[in-house]
């Protein structure tokens, strides 16, 4: 028996429950085949590679450098795609309940770095606007807590090169299509609105903690 690497998270909401900024049935499909399909394909590329499966899906892309030369590739594209949607699901919430700015440590830090929240979302606006074909737009931290706005092709996690992500938005047209067809600003715009940034104040909090257990969790 092939050890198990990874396991489809449930989503933390009903399919409904982000509209009208994105509707069920794009939440469905990008949930139950999308990312279920990634998950599928991730735990085959590891079936044969026991000593990867054991790690965290952030462990695996954390010490990505260290996977077989043979399926770095495919572990590079289906582990992004599942770390990548795990972080997504997790970071919106229901527009009533979703908390619509910073506080905190986190408030302070895009202050410094970005000179306020409106300029903010702004520039990260324009970065998910920015994404050529299919991409992400994150807001990452180092172990400093230094913030960066940073856009990436296909499925790559800036974890790979040792950064932690706070929030991520999915810029594949099929996180958006059926609503919104070409049209990913309005989808941008309508995302903010689910977004929940009570989870990044959470996440800005404990990111020194969690590169360091993703270092212990070298194989
Ligand atoms: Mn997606």
């Amino acid at each position: 028996m092939p050890a198990i690497a990874y396991e489809l998270p449930e989503l933390p909401y009903d399919y409904d429950a982000l509209e009208p900024h994105i509707d069920a049935e794009t939440l469905r499909i990008h949930h139950d085949q999308h990312h279920r399909r990634y998950a599928n394909d991730l735990n085959e590329v590891l079936a044969d590679y026991p000593g990867l499966a054991n790690h965290s899906i952030e462990a695996l892309l954390w010490n990505l450098d260290r996977v077989p030369e043979e399926i770095y590739p495919l572990a590079r594209f289906y582990g992004g795609g599942c770390a990548n949607h795990q972080l997504f699901w997790k970071v919106m919430a229901p527009a009533l309940a979703a908390a619509d700015a910073p506080t905190g440590a986190l408030a302070d830090a895009i202050d410094e770095a970005f000179g306020g929240l409106d300029a903010f979302v702004e520039a990260f606006t324009d970065a998910a606007l920015s994404v050529f074909g299919s991409g992400w737009a994150f807001l990452t931290t180092d172990e400093e807590g230094t913030l960066r706005i940073e856009a990436t092709a296909n499925n790559d996690n800036p974890l790979t090169d040792g950064r932690g992500a706070l929030f991520v938005l999915d810029c594949w047209e099929h996180a958006y299509y059926l609503s919104y067809r070409h049209r990913r600003d309005e989808y941008v715009e309508a995302w903010w609105n689910v977004l929940d940034w009570a989870t990044a104040d959470d996440r800005y909090d404990r990111i020194p903690e969690s590169i360091e257990r993703f270092e212990r969790e070298r194989h």
